[in-house]
Order: C-alpha cells, then sequence, then structure tokens
C-alpha cells in the first residue's frame, strides 16, 4: 500500500498525540485503580462459587447426570434440551480458547498487536476463571428452560426469529449495554465492580469473561432479551439460540483480543460499517482511557451520543499500515521438546503455559493432533517467534526451530536441522539483533560442534552466536560444597563435562573421571598445569565411585549405575533429560537456571518444567553476554577462565541462583 506523504504527515502526528495521550490514559487509569479500593466486599462482586475452585465445574453436573439418565432411560428427547445446553455452552468456551490461541500466535500477527507489552502472570492469574459467565448463563438457561417446558420444544430454524432476534439486539441490546456499561464508569459503580474488569493491563479474549458477578448478571439481561425474547414471541429457533450465543462471545473475545483483525480498507470501502461493527482497536482504546468507546459492538451508539475517540480512525489506520515489528535485542533460539509438552507452548493453553511444564491428563487425548501437527511442521515450517519479554527496556524472544527432540538423534535429519538454525542466525543478523543463543540440542557438540558450524562459515555475522554453557557450568560448580575435596563426574568429555574437571582439578578438587578412553582423559588432564594433573583420575566403573558423596552426572544413569553411589550422596546433573531419581535415600539437583532479574516485565509463559521467571542456565548465560555487550561469540569448547568472569557479570545484571 503507497502512503502518499500528507497522509503520513497525518499517521505520525496521530501517532505522537496517541503515545501522549496513551501516557496520559495511562496515567489516568492508574490513578483510578490506585483509588479504586481494589476491595472484594460489594454486594454481588464475587462469585457464588469462589471459594469452589476448579470444583466448580461440578456445577454442570446435575445437567450431565439428566443427560446421561435420560439416554438410559431411553428417553433422550426429555433431556434434549440439557444435551444442547452442554454442547452449547463447550462450543462458547472453544470460541474463546480458539481466539486465545490466535491472539497468541506471535508468528502470525506480531506487526498488528495493538498494545505490544505481554500478558503477565500476575493478569493470567487473575484471570484465571474468567469462564465463570459460562456457569452462570448455563445455571439460568436450565432455570429458564423448567419455568417454561415450551421452549424445550423449539424447532430447528425460524428466519423471522432471526430477524426479531437482530431487531432486539440492535434496538434494546446495544443501547441498554451502552447505557450501563457508562453507568458502570461513574465513580462509585466503577471502584466497587468495574475496576476489576479494567485492571487487566492487556487485552486479551478471556479479559471479556475477567467481571464481577453482578456485571455479568447484568450482561445476562443483554443477551436474554434478542434470545429469549423471540422466543416468547413465538419465532425462536434452536439455530438462533446457537447462532446468537457463539456470534455474542465471538464478538465479545474480538474485541478484546489485542491484534486489529480488520483490513482498514475495508472500512473506506464500506465506510457505514464503521458504525455498525466494532473494531479490537476500538474497544482497546475504552480500555486505555476509559471516557470514550463505550459501545457493546455497534460505534453507532457512541456517535449517537457523542462518545466516539476522536482518534480511533487514524489509530486504525496506523495499526493497519504497519509492515514491521519492532526488532528485538536477544533471542534465544529453543526447540520442541516431545508431542505432549508441545501443548505448554503459551498459544495453546495459556493457564496451563504459564506453570511449570508437568505431564497432565488432559494432553493425552490431544497427542494425535500435536502429533500430526509435528509432521506438518517437519514438511514446512520455518522457525518460529514463540514467546517474548521485555528487560529495561530492551525486547526479549524465544523462538523455536520446528523440531521435536527425538529428531536431533536422527542421522539423516541434522542437516535439515542445522539448516534451520543457520537461517534463524541469518535472519537475526539481518534483523540486527545483538545476540542470540542456541538452546539445549541447538548446540550439540556432534550437530554443530556447539555453534563453530555457523561461526566458521560466516565470519562476518554481527550477530554474536552464544552457546551459554560457560554460565551453566559456572551455576554447576557453585552448586557444589567449598569443603568437597573429591567428586565422581561421567560424561566428562562433553563440553559441560570438560570445563566443570579442569575447574575442580585446578582447584586441588579430586575428579574420579568416568571413561574407558585413556586417549580422552589424558588430552584432558594434559590442560591442566603440571601441579593440578595429580587431582584427576581416571575410572572405568561406576564402582569406583561407592565412597564418594558428590556425583556429578553429565551421561544418564541407569538404576543400577546409580546404586553404587553411597547413602547421602548428592547427584548434581547436566544431563539432558535429568536421570529418574532412584534412590530414595539420595538428593537429586536439577537442570541449571537462573531466576531472571526483578524487571522483567511482560512474562507469562514458563520455560519448559522452570518455575516462573526463572530460565535455563543457557538461556541467561545468553542474556548476560547481551547485557555485558560482550564482542566475541561463545561457540565451541568452554573457556575455563571466563567461568568466574561470567558468574560475577550474572549476578551484576540482576540474574539470582534458584
Ligand atoms: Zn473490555
Ligand atoms: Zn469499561
Amino acid at each position: 500500500m503507497v502512503v502518499g506523504s500528507s497522509k503520513l504527515r497525518k499517521i505520525l502526528t496521530v501517532k505522537q498525540e496517541m503515545v501522549e495521550k496513551e501516557k496520559e490514559g495511562k496515567m489516568s487509569s492508574e490513578k483510578e485503580r490506585v483509588c479504586s479500593p481494589s476491595k472484594r466486599d460489594a454486594p454481588f462482586f464475587s462469585w457464588p462459587w469462589e471459594n469452589l475452585n476448579n470444583f466448580k465445574y461440578l456445577l454442570y453436573g446435575p445437567l450431565i447426570a439428566k443427560v446421561l439418565y435420560s439416554i438410559y432411560k431411553d428417553e433422550i428427547k426429555k433431556g434434549a434440551w440439557c444435551l444442547h445446553i452442554l454442547i452449547l455452552f463447550e462450543h462458547r468456551a472453544l470460541v474463546h480458547q480458539l481466539w486465545s490461541t490466535y491472539s497468541s500466535m506471535l508468528f502470525l500477527n506480531r506487526t498488528r498487536q495493538i498494545d505490544q507489552r505481554g500478558v503477565d502472570f500476575k493478569q493470567i492469574d487473575a484471570e484465571w476463571h474468567w469462564d465463570n459467565f459460562l456457569i452462570l448463563q448455563a445455571i439460568l438457561a436450565s432455570l429458564v428452560y423448567l419455568s417454561f417446558p415450551s421452549l424445550a420444544s423449539l424447532p430447528v430454524w425460524n428466519t423471522k426469529g432471526v430477524l426479531c432476534c437482530l431487531i432486539l439486539h440492535i434496538g434494546i441490546s446495544e443501547p441498554l449495554f451502552y447505557w450501563m456499561h457508562r453507568l458502570l464508569h461513574s465513580p462509585t459503580l466503577f471502584q466497587r465492580y468495574h475496576w476489576l474488569h479494567h485492571s487487566s493491563k492487556i487485552n486479551h479474549p478471556f479479559t471479556a469473561g475477567h467481571t464481577t458477578f453482578l456485571e455479568q448478571l447484568l450482561l445476562c439481561i443483554i443477551v436474554g432479551i434478542p434470545t429469549l425474547g423471540t422466543a416468547f414471541l413465538g419465532y425462536g429457533s434452536i439455530t438462533m439460540m446457537y447462532g446468537y450465543l457463539l456470534l455474542f462471545d465471538f464478538l465479545r473475545c474480538l474485541g478484546h483480543c489485542n491484534v486489529e483483525v480488520f483490513p482498514h480498507g475495508l472500512f473506506e470501502t464500506i465506510p457505514i460499517l464503521k458504525y455498525l461493527i466494532y473494531t479490537p482497536t476500538y474497544h482497546s482504546l475504552h480500555h486505555k482511557e476509559m471516557r470514550s468507546n463505550f459501545c457493546l459492538f455497534m460505534p453507532l451508539y457512541d456517535k449517537l451520543w457523542n462518545t466516539m475517540h476522536a482518534n480511533y480512525w487514524a489509530f486504525h489506520q496506523e495499526i493497519c499500515s504497519r509492515t514491521s515489528s519492532r526488532v528485538p535485542d536477544f533471542v534465544f533460539l529453543a526447540h520442541v521438546v516431545d508431542v505432549i509438552s508441545a501443548m505448554h507452548a503459551p498459544f495453546v493453553f495459556r493457564s496451563f503455559s504459564s506453570i511449570p511444564f508437568s505431564n497432565k491428563l488432559f494432553l493425552f487425548p490431544l497427542w494425535p493432533y500435536t502429533f500430526l501437527v509435528m509432521l506438518v511442521m517437519w514438511a514446512k515450517s520455518k522457525t518460529f517467534l514463540c514467546s517474548f519479554y521485555h528487560l529495561r527496556g530492551k525486547l526479549h524472544q524465544t523462538w523455536a526451530v520446528p523440531r521435536f527432540g527425538f529428531q536431533y538423534f536422527l542421522p539423516f535429519a541434522a542437516k535439515g536441522i542445522n539448516n534451520q538454525i543457520e537461517d534463524a542466525i541469518l535472519t537475526a543478523d539481518k534483523l540486527g539483533v545483538k545476540v542470540i543463543s542456541l538452546a539445549a540440542l541447538n548446540k550439540n557438540e556432534g550437530l554443530n560442534g556447539g555453534g563453530t558450524l555457523f561461526t566458521s562459515k560466516h565470519p562476518d555475522l554481527k550477530v554474536r552466536v552464544v552457546h551459554g554453557n560457560t554460565l551453566t557450568a559456572a551455576v554447576i560448580l557453585r552448586e557444589i560444597p567449598r569443603d568437597v575435596d573429591e567428586v565422581f563426574l561421567t560424561g566428562a568429555t562433553s563440553k559441560l563435562g570438560r570445563a566443570i574437571t579442569l575447574y575442580l582439578a585446578q582447584r586441588k578438587v579430586k575428579v574420579l573421571m568416568l571413561t574407558l578412553s585413556i586417549e580422552r582423559f589424558t588430552k584432558i588432564q594434559k590442560e591442566l598445569p603440571a601441579d593440578c594433573q595429580k587431582y584427576l583420575v581416571q575410572v572405568t566403573k561406576y564402582q569406583a565411585a561407592k565412597n564418594c558423596k558428590t556425583w556429578i552426572i553429565g551421561k544418564w544413569a541407569t538404576p543400577r549405575e546409580q546404586y553404587w553411589a553411597p547413602s547421602g550422596t548428592h547427584f548434581h546433573q547436566f544431563v539432558v533429560p535429568p536421570v529418574i531419581p532412584f534412590r530414595r535415600d539420595c538428593t537429586y539437583g536439577m537442570l541449571a537456571a537462573m531466576r531472571l532479574p526483578d524487571e522483567v516485565e511482560g512474562l507469562g509463559s514458563c520455560e519448559y518444567t522452570l518455575g516462573r521467571g526463572i530460565v535455563h542456565a543457557c538461556h541467561a548465560g545468553g542474556l548476560v553476554h547481551f547485557l555485558e555487550g560482550w564482542e566475541h561469540h561463545e561457540v565451541g569448547a568452554i573457556n575455563v577462565d571466563q567461568i568466574d568472569i561470567v558468574w560475577k557479570a550474572a549476578l551484576k545484571h540482576g540474574l539470582k541462583p534458584v
């Protein structure tokens, strides 16, 4: 699209105004937030089943029981209305889930994100029970059906009914919502109720359901008028019930999705549309400034009562004309672990992604679909943007190579994986990313020599390629008590194993190094100063460590091998995946990780099995490289002299040991 210079100037001015207004709006909303007592004691504020937590879904129990009973009695017609309510409400939840997935697919829509800050854990927790309103409406729908049994025999379709429903919606529900919403913005009602909906910093489809009990009761009137009104007038139909409620949810989610989905050209071609349907930009302006754009779905009513945001139109145009998004400063290049853990991605289930990954029952029925997605990704996908956060004004992103853990062990897949990683590095270089950090198997020694393949092939790279293992080694070494004088180490010939061995031996700690190869052993031993070489002892069997209580595991250890450790041993580990903790009389360390600095903003997903705000040490290592502005690539063998330097730098920048 070619934008004329006067138009461009207009957009820029509007943008500037928007930034100022944004600040102003933020301040005013912040002020109202501070002013608001954040109290939850107003009548009808809380949900009656708030204390039930996830047991609240038992409230659907009577409906399910009724359906099952009527199937058992072979009187399915009697239970049909219950079945309809269950199917309809399951689909309403699905509409919200699909919108949530869409709005989190940053690789699809990052240029059209309206508010570019991320949804953080605090907001996710606050909106956790966004689906309370579905339970409420299902209960009320059941009560209405029980009071008016004639509703149970609605026809499938009624053309007049659709028209009637539309008239009732436009004529009554829309203006009624508009005035109710304006009233909710009066100081008293805002501070008692509506502040909750506006407390979500970034709009998200689940924000649509994040309101108080009272507001949802009012919303029941809004949806009840067109649906029940049509039915009581004698034009009701099952299709109308399904259609209206699903469309209602669809539009509520659309307004809160934080991604502009309407092309600006559409409204220029059909100008009247501007007043008939709101957009995500439109409702986001209401959330930002709270003095305009009160309508439900139709801006017509804002126009009518003079509350339409003056800059809406230009802001919409500005978002639609964006061709690129902000360039990240730091990139962590991850990959998928396995089919089940792939569902931990932020765009699959937001709540699940916000807690550390563990196998959950609800994931298993979805396994076949994810497996298919894996095949499609293998055939078609390129490295994609997965999540992001901000730290001290800089943008940090996690990109995912579309490959799963097992594929790294298929010899014929290696070239394809390296091509993907190389593409990602070159893209980062072209964009102007400062540091790209290779996660887990992306820096596998056998695959690409810990990243050396790329830096030697492209000597002019501006982006720094980092494997981050120096910090990983530092984290493992810090966990070993200072008074330990003997350790047993497996996987010593790996990048990390070698560095840990050399570091410990230089500090006069005896290292029992498990390896069958004399050649490898002497190679590492020769790297040590002459007076330290005696601290390195080659052992060939696990039995040799039966008196050593500090085991450092860099290679998968079977229960039989773990059995040789004396009681009270602590297993430090840098093996991926971690060993299974078979020994009850011993303790096991976690994978090396660090906590991100407190100033992190917009982080709402956990890195695999790690807790909130904790990242793998190699991620942290890349971050330190970026924060320090180091000019070298950190690839290949670990520089043992750097271990203490990297550790101190990490602490200096606010990273914390876990
Ligand atoms: Zn809203
Ligand atoms: Zn509002």
